[in-house]
């Protein structure tokens, strides 16, 4: 037997499994409907959000609920995003996308200006954002994109091509995310590993999240409008000697201000005023 006949068959299960493995996982995201690859079970990355979020909370400030205004602010706008999520995925039929979720909202003592929401509706804003966003409307920017990342399955996508980049294992579920190398992807797509660094979102992610997150806003009640300007003096906070951590991962240039101005007639549709 010559040596490519006795490969032959190895290679053709692996080509299957490759096939089945791509079809099983590949998703669309909604809106843009681009495909995409999701190799970890949505319950897995709910399960290692709730985790995660839990260590996260107990590891850092959380500022205390009671009466402080900045922490109702975040819950109010937070939780207007959610709503507004919840409504335009029921109207596409969509409503599995958060079937498992369980939305918190966290306003965290740190002067780093950040925010992320992780699978699941685990979000957390830093106390160093609420400077830079000055007001409620362009909170519900930042909160509009970041959970929009969520909904499109980022995490999971970035988590995905970081799996087979360095070749782990997918062992199953229960295994996954008991494995501290996936944990580390994980906390790596959050930017919150650490010295681990942190996996830049890709331009196409972020054009989906701010796509995403103006309509999330609009119908929300926030004027989707509020944008520009929020992203135009963020793109001048770039050049500054202290740019805010939230630059790091979204650069806001002249490209993105140019494609939320295209995206303005479609998220004005939504918009509801004076809720
Ligand atoms: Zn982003």
């Amino acid at each position: 037997m010559d040596r490519n006949s006795r490969m032959k068959p190895s290679f053709v299960w692996i080509i299957g499994l490759a096939i089945t493995l791509v079809s099983a996982s590949c998703s669309r995201v909604p809106l843009t409907g681009r495909r995409q690859l999701n190799l970890i079970p949505e319950s897995t990355m709910d399960q290692m959000a709730v985790s995660e979020y839990k260590s996260f909370l107990s590891s850092n400030s959380v500022v205390s609920s009671s009466s402080n205004k900045n922490v109702e602010l975040v819950k109010r706008v937070g939780s207007r995003i959610a709503a507004a999520v919840t409504e335009y995925l029921k109207e596409n039929n969509l409503s599995d996308r958060v079937a498992g979720y369980q939305w918190e909202f966290n306003l965290v003592d740190n002067k780093e200006a950040n925010a992320w929401c992780m699978p699941g509706g685990k979000v957390v804003v830093y106390t160093g954002l609420l400077p830079i966003t000055q007001d409620e409307t362009s909170l519900a920017v930042v909160l509009g994109h970041e959970i929009a990342h969520a909904i499109a399955r980022h995490g999971n996508e970035r988590m995905s091509q970081q799996l087979v980049a360095q070749g782990i294992q997918m062992a199953g579920s229960v295994a996954l995310d008991k494995n501290p190398q996936v944990q580390n992807i994980f906390l790596q797509s959050f930017g919150i590993g650490g010295n681990l660094g942190m996996l830049a979102f890709s331009r196409q992610d972020e054009l989906e999240a701010d796509e995403l997150g103006l309509i999330f806003m609009a119908m929300a009640g926030y004027d989707p409008r509020q944008a520009i300007p929020f992203w135009q003096r963020m793109s001048k906070m770039a050049g500054g000697s202290a740019p805010p951590a939230l630059l790091s991962d979204h650069p806001s240039d002249a490209n993105r201000i140019a494609q939320i101005q295209k995206l303005m007639p479609t998220a004005l549709k939504y918009y509801k005023p004076g809720q």
